[in-house]
């Protein structure tokens, strides 16, 4: 038999049409949807914003409850997921412990890949996903192992002391790890005249202005915290001479010497509650002030902010995939996750 031509479709509107009027349509459906009162949401994210995410909100919760699951959210994440689906927050050395502590069989990363890493090498019985696996870190890709079994070579019995901002690889070449909160007691607890410290030049430069032992550091650096400069703040406390500014220790020496504070995240956040300035500038990646500015209404922030790409690769709809599908699995090497695990573990210990 020839071959038949196709049936006549059935008569449509015009492309023309259908384009200008059936977005339209939608969004004015989802618009007209009623908030629910008290949402998740509510009053961290524009009312037009919570129409779309709260159900993606509310399919996280069910998802988490069914896979077992906590989501583990790092300061810098967005406020819809910093305040609407992590089950526990903070910094590096919080994360790295609720990792340890949690009974959950399913362990979400809200961070970037080393964290997910690392709550890997703590809890190597438990799936561990990461949402999106090219969050990565400019400090983490600074260095590998090969780069520290060389300066072994060359710096014999000196330890190696290791930001926790590096692969698992990295840490298990390593005699100790460190976080911002801690890095100064680490490099003191050793008891030595000098240390290895990697990878980020700025974070060891400060250290090394706090003690008298030797620090060789390594040319890393946080692409994020690297951009603000001294001369900015300058500029901000000229305009306003009462303006506080705290800092992260990941930036350049010359914006810590500008700073009326320097700490980890979880130590301005801190230092925040204590102090309660009227105004501040919070020289970190952008997200951080946005977080705390909810718990501080009493306070200005003022935001000359950095934004990190890697960080912001996350957000609710692959948080939401990840726990759908248990992708993306994180996987460490059983032998380099126990070197590196003795790190950690040492860390720990010391904090
Ligand atoms: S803020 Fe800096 S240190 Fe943190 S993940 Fe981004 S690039 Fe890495």
């Amino acid at each position: 038999m020839p071959p038949q031509p196709a049936a006549a479709a059935a008569p449509t509107a015009p492309a023309q049409a259908r384009s200008a009027t059936a977005p339209t349509d939608l969004a004015t459906s989802v618009l007209r949807r009623p908030l629910p009162v008290n949402g998740p949401l509510d009053g961290i994210v524009p009312d037009v914003e919570r129409h779309i995410l709260e159900p993606v909100v509310a399919d996280i919760a069910r998802l988490k409850q069914e896979r077992n699951a906590v989501v583990l959210a790092h300061n810098y994440m967005t406020p819809d997921i910093f305040y609407g689906v992590a089950d526990l927050r903070g910094d590096s050395l919080q994360l790295a412990r609720m990792a340890a502590e949690t009974d959950a069989e399913v362990i979400v990363m809200a961070g970037v890949h080393f964290m997910a890493e690392t709550a890997k090498i703590i809890s190597p019985d438990k799936t561990v996903l990461i949402p999106d696996p090219r969050a990565g870190c400019s400090l983490a890709d600074s260095i590998t192992g090969a780069d520290v079994r060389q300066l072994r070579e060359r710096y014999p019995g000196v330890p190696v002391v290791t930001y926790v901002n590096t692969s698992a690889e990295v840490k298990a070449e390593s005699d100790i790890t460190c976080t911002s909160s801690n890095a100064l007691r680490i490099v003191e607890s050793l008891g030595t005249d000098r240390v290895l410290f990697l990878p980020d030049r700025y974070l060891g430069s400060w250290v090394a202005g706090q003690t008298d032992v030797e620090v060789i550091t390594w040319d890393g650096a946080c692409e994020v915290h690297e951009r603000f400069t001294g001369a900015e703040l300058d500029a901000l406390r000229v305009e306003d001479p009462s303006i506080q500014i705290i800092a992260h220790p990941e930036c350049p020496p010359d914006v810590l010497d500008a700073a009326d504070y320097v700490g980890s995240t979880s130590q301005m956040t801190a230092w925040l509650a204590t102090n309660r300035p009227e105004r501040v500038v919070m020289v970190t990646e952008c997200s951080m002030a946005d977080n705390v500015a909810e718990e501080a209404p009493d306070t200005e922030f003022v935001r000359p902010c950095n934004m990190c790409p890697h960080m912001k690769r996350i957000t609710l709809h692959n948080i939401r995939t990840a726990l759908e599908d248990l992708t993306h699995r994180v996987e460490v090497a059983p032998e380099i996750a126990e070197r590196a695990r003795r790190a950690v573990d040492a860390m720990l210990r010391a904090s």
